[in-house]
């Protein structure tokens, strides 16, 4: 085969960017825009040894899984890779990737995986989920300032204010600030020259209390920089909800949206949502649950999916299987979500997370809900994990002793707020959870895990590729998978969230 010659071939799977893979004489080909099911006409682009890209041609056979999408611009779009194929369809090929790469990466057989694995929990609606937007602001052809999304894998703008994944607030939040952008000539940020203000919009919903966050993205360090501000926030804050204006200061020529500063122009500088998560049934009772509040700052992590939150936090929670009595880690903890949730049902908390604006919002959520039994760290999980570990091992103590834990090296934490605390329960805890970004955990956050040996660990993972590099680490370890199951946070889009339970015998 040459480079620009036409082949037929059937779609039979999806790669990680959404894009179509099929077989053709023995080679694999990634052809965008097919769909598993599609039999198409694919002109090669690019040939390698085993494998080569391929344009779509033409659908010659549509697959029967091809649905129309709600929105206009879905295949243009990089921000929805499937929202051509049926629900039920994409949840199917999202448990099977969880399942190939934990069998390729992870080396576990396909009949444990089936054994451990629970059906994945699909959306009912499938649209309007996210509680989160960032839009890029930029310049058509024209002149006009536009926000829209990236198309896939470049940095062209492709302009939708009407995103159906999102709240139905941005599309006016949008238009307001467009209109307030050429009104006032205020430049969109290039970024091939570095010039212009405006980089980006966020924008955030509390899906329960209907509260609205807009924070502009300016390359400028100025936070006054905005011209007739006023007009924009008059304007802003006569959309019902309106809680919360800020702009966030980048000058920074980077793929890295938000820089760390930020400021409130008007209003609050967070807003509130409520999760409320279910506890597993037990003895044929009822379900029952419970609710907390959240605070939430541009800056910190929230899960975006509302809905499927209190289902995978609910999962999580299951998986922990808390009574009351035990001390749990919570690594990645966000502003304290998860943890907050356990430490309702556990003896006590510690969450660790990187960002510290995040930290500063869980120990604020933490107070908020009445919860004392939760303490917080700011840090890396891979240094603060095993600083502790060591430290109170160092101090030559015996680890059954009782006695308030000290750890004179990590500053900054209040450990004089928590008599509760004991080092036998920091260095033996009965639960670790972990939820980190994609890149999966460091090795050294995994072996100090190790060696703490708690009795259960439940891993949270939005990446099966670097969970199933993780799972190895952790079972060639002692540890065993004892539960599997994904989530899907994210509709319409490739990723998927996995929930895993390990357990150790003693
Ligand atoms: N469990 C939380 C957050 C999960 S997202 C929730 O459900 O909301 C992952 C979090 O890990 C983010 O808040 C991110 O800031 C944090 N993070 C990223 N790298 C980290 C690291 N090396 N150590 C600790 N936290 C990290």
């Amino acid at each position: 085969m040459k480079k620009n010659d036409e082949f037929e071939i059937d779609i039979t799977d999806i790669g990680n960017d959404g894009e179509g893979i099929g077989k053709y004489e023995g080679m694999t080909f990634f052809i965008k825009g097919g769909l598993p099911g599609d039999r198409v006409l694919a002109g090669a682009t690019k040939l390698k040894k085993t494998y080569g890209y391929a344009r779509l041609v033409k659908v010659l056979k549509p697959s029967p899984f091809r649905v129309t999408p709600l929105c206009p611009i879905a295949e243009k779009c990089g921000g929805c890779q499937l929202q051509s194929l049926d629900y039920k369809k994409q949840l199917e090929l999202k448990e099977r990737k969880i399942t190939e790469n934990l069998i390729r990466i992870g080396g576990i057989s396909p009949e444990f995986i089936s054994e451990k694995m629970d059906p994945i929990i699909g959306m009912d609606n499938p649209f309007r989920y996210r509680n989160k937007a960032q839009y890029p602001v930029g310049t058509d052809k024209n002149g006009n300032v536009i926000a829209g999304f990236y198309a896939g894998r470049t940095h062209s703008i492709i302009p939708n204010t009407k995103c159906y994944l999102g709240a139905e607030e941005n599309e006016a939040i949008l238009g307001t600030i467009l209109s307030y952008m050429k009104d006032n000539y205020v430049p969109a940020y290039d970024e091939t020259t570095g010039k212009g203000l405006i980089r980006h919009v966020l924008i955030r919903k509390g899906f329960t209390t209907g509260e609205l966050m807009v924070c502009l993205i300016i390359n400028s360090d100025k936070k006054e920089e905005l011209p007739n501000q006023q007009q924009l926030i008059n304007k802003l804050t006569e959309i019902p909800g309106m809680k919360s204006v800020s702009v966030n200061i980048n000058t920074e020529n980077t793929n890295v949206i938000m820089g760390t500063e930020v400021h409130t122009v008007w209003g609050d500088p967070t807003i509130s949502d409520v999760i409320h998560v279910r506890d597993m049934q037990k003895d044929g009772y009822p379900f029952t649950g419970y609710s907390l509040i959240f605070k939430i700052s541009p800056l910190s992590f929230y899960q975006v999916n509302p809905v499927q939150t209190e289902k995978l936090y609910s999962l999580a929670l299951e998986y922990a299987g808390l009574t009351g009595k035990e001390s749990v880690w919570d690594l990645y903890c966000g502003i304290g979500t998860i943890s907050l949730f356990m430490a309702r049902r556990a003896k006590q908390v510690y969450g660790v997370e990187i960002v510290p604006q995040a930290i500063a919002d869980a120990k604020e959520n933490a107070k908020r809900n009445g919860i004392a039994n939760a303490e917080f760290f700011v840090g890396k999980a891979e240094e603060v994990l095993p600083a502790f570990y060591n430290e109170l091992q160092d101090n030559n103590l015996s680890a059954k002793e009782s006695s308030p834990a000290k750890t004179p090296k990590m500053n900054g934490m209040d450990r004089e707020k928590s008599p509760e605390r004991s080092k036998a329960q920091m260095l033996h805890p009965d639960v670790i959870v972990v939820d980190p970004p994609r890149k999966g955990c460091d090795e050294a956050c995994l072996s100090t895990m190790l060696k703490m040996r708690p009795d259960r660990i439940v891993y949270v993972s939005c990446d099966s590729a670097t969970l199933a590099r993780d799972l190895k680490i952790l079972c060639d370890g002692g540890y065993e998978i004892k539960k599997i199951r994904g989530v899907d946070q994210f509709g319409h889009t490739v990723h998927v969230e996995t929930v895993v339970l390990l357990t150790i015998t003693p």
